[in-house]
């Protein structure tokens, strides 16, 4: 592992408080997270999906943000629109 590309967190507000901030993956994430582009993140407690909600508590409690780059259950919104129209 390098860490020849490593960009350093800075401190910053986030929710009222100074959370340090890596900056270069706090920028990609509402275009990377792959929760975000996935169908079975609903945003509602009851029928999200159980990992993500998951993940958002542990953020909601701990101030912190995540990006998803792995997941096996992955579904992606386009498929679910192509497949609630057949
Ligand atoms: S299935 Fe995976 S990618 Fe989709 S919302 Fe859940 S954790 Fe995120």
């Amino acid at each position: 592992m390098t860490l020849e590309h490593y960009s350093e967190p800075v401190l910053e507000e986030h929710y009222g408080e100074q959370v340090y901030t890596n900056k270069l993956t706090d920028d990609m994430r509402r275009e990377h997270c792959m929760c975000l582009h996935c169908a079975k993140m609903t945003g509602d407690k009851e029928t999200n999906c159980p990992i993500a909600q998951q993940f958002y508590e542990l953020c909601c409690e701990h101030n912190n943000a995540i990006i998803m780059t792995r997941c096996k259950s992955y579904v992606p919104k386009k498929e679910k629109s192509i497949n609630q129209n057949h």
